[in-house]
């Protein structure tokens, strides 16, 4: 998904492919093809692509791709969408 970006070189995302299984499940559940499977290795190919909504991270079975929910890009842009909503109210001032 190119058209929705935040900042360039800011995400958390890191991966060890040393510790990778290739079980491919970073790939089939990221929302934006940050990552693919190849040679049953986990590899970032669009390392910007990344929202940090953490669905990798939290379905990765040896914690070999990392990365911090929350802190960057998906935050900012909930944020920008809810902002004077009914949902605003629920949603905390203390990032970006
Ligand atoms: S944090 Fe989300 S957008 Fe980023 S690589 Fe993982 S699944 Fe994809
Ligand atoms: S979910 Fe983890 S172990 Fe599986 S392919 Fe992705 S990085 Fe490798």
């Amino acid at each position: 998904m190119k058209e929705l970006r935040y900042l360039s070189g800011v995400t958390t995302l890191r991966l060890d492919q040393d510790i990778c299984v290739g079980c491919g499940q970073c790939a089939m559940v990221c929302p934006h093809g940050v990552v693919q499977l190849n040679h049953r290795k986990a590899h970032i190919v669009d390392l910007n692509g990344c929202m940090e909504c953490g669905a990798c991270t939290n379905n990765c079975p040896t914690r070999a791709i990392h990365v911090q929910p929350g802190v960057g890009c998906a935050s900012y842009i909930i944020k920008e969408w809810v902002q004077g909503t009914w949902m605003d109210k629920y949603i905390t001032n203390n990032c970006c």
